[in-house]
């Protein structure tokens, strides 16, 4: 009667953890139309060699409708001269003539997207600047902001370091060049540099296709905000292959967005309209990013939970991150329960004798609190799998601690 009890109160415990799982999961999903959703819009790789194609494609979407969008342009290139060596070129005329226009009207801003857009390094993590002595990157990033600034008559505030790739020298650098604005990716160092805004990118325009379909979205204050990478290469028209959209799509997307009334804008434009790009905003959804790693990648194939995806694709202000937290800890927590049961139900099969269970106990403490400290002093971020490791221990402890009061409790005699 008593075991019944208590099984049937540890039931009420996990549906209650389920229900405020669910019930704080959806609360960070609004409907669309009651909030402001900016898309910033970045095209990278804007070079004497990228597809016209496409980027007549994107001119064609500036005349149509009144939006800007950023190019992150490649300013150099190198080619075989007139001797037959190879040669470092400006980038076309015909390339700087397409466009000059819509950089004076303002449609188009510019971001320098490094130099050559060429590896220094041999290895998988391919990088223009991360890991280059500070005077080549100073001299390479002047270099290219003075070409165009003086081609397009202009004042580049925006760097788009290429592969998302810099370090803290870039950033010394582009603080000399008074550089503004820093639009990589999420998964840069942890620098402290509060004088840049950071517009890392946060979806691809598979993404904005499938939040498209959604009528609720992570809004906060009236606001949405996205950063969409595109490149000429995003489209099957130049890579048949790994392509992801074609032109059609791509105008029907558009089309759609802006039916919608959301705002498509440049890097310079969005740090002017809204103020999430500060060094606080970067760190938050860096640590959003760690956070939602820990859920387990099967959660996103349960219909339910599949916008945990989506989550990613957003700038997410403090209390959205403060749901994320309070949803880790509870599915941790749900964990740390069902891990608990399993052990329980082996311990209560074994019968383990009585005077092996404080040992026991003991080990299992201190496992945890010097993994817990290894992981954090050897430098681990406490990931997923740390995490979880964690909880079947705490789980297997608390358990034995709970055996221990049960056989007390039945006064048996465990041999
Ligand atoms: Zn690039």
């Amino acid at each position: 009667m008593r075991q019944s009890i208590i099984k049937s109160r540890r039931l009420l415990i996990i549906l209650i953890i389920i229900g405020l799982f669910v019930l704080v999961f959806f609360s960070l999903f609004k409907d669309r139309n009651a909030s402001e959703v900016f898309l910033v819009f970045r095209y990278d790789d804007y070079s004497s060699e990228s597809s016209l194609l496409i980027e007549r494609e994107i001119l064609d979407m500036l005349d149509r409708y009144e939006m800007s969008c950023s190019f992150g342009i490649i300013p150099y290139s190198i080619e075989p001269g007139n001797s037959g060596e190879k040669e470092i070129f400006p980038i076309k005329n015909s390339k700087i003539t397409l466009i000059k226009e819509y950089v004076r009207e303002g449609s188009i801003n510019i971001g320098i997207h490094g130099f050559l857009h060429i590896t220094t390094n041999n290895t998988e993590s391919k990088t223009e600047f991360a890991g280059v002595p500070y005077k080549e990157q100073f001299d390479k990033i002047r270099a290219s902001k003075n070409l165009l600034d003086s081609l397009f008559e202009t004042k580049i505030i925006s760097f788009i370091p290429p592969w998302n790739s810099y370090d803290e020298h870039t950033l010394n650098a582009l603080k000399t060049l008074s550089f503004l604005n820093v639009s990589a990716d999420n998964g840069q160092g942890d620098y402290n540099e509060r004088q840049f805004n950071f517009i890392p990118f946060t979806a691809y325009f598979s993404d904005i296709k499938k939040i498209l379909e959604y009528r609720k979205i992570p809004i906060h204050n009236n606001l949405s905000v996205m950063v969409l990478m595109i490149h000429d290469y995003d489209f099957r028209e130049i890579d048949s292959t790994s392509g992801i959209i074609d032109i059609p799509e791509f105008r029907k997307v558009i089309d759609r967005i802006v039916q919608m009334g959301w705002n498509i804008v440049s890097i310079d434009q969005a740090v002017e309209m809204i103020n999430r790009f500060d060094i606080g905003h970067y760190k938050l959804n860096r640590l959003k990013l760690n956070l939602l790693n820990h859920f387990p990648g099967y959660m996103k194939n349960i219909s339910m939970f599949e916008k945990f995806d989506v989550l990613d694709d957003f700038y997410l202000s403090n209390s959205q991150v403060a749901k994320i937290l309070i949803l880790l800890l509870l599915y941790y927590l749900l964990i740390l329960i069902l891990i608990g049961e399993v052990f329980a139900f082996i311990l209560r099969k074994m019968h383990i004798n009585k005077r092996f269970i404080f040992p026991l106990i003991f080990v299992l403490c201190f496992s945890i609190v010097s993994l817990s400290f290894y992981f954090l002093y050897d430098d681990h971020s406490l990931g997923r799998h740390e995490c979880m490791g964690l909880m079947i221990i705490a789980g297997a402890m608390f358990s034995t601690i709970d055996y221990l009061s049960f056989i007390r409790r039945e006064g048996r005699k465990i041999v």
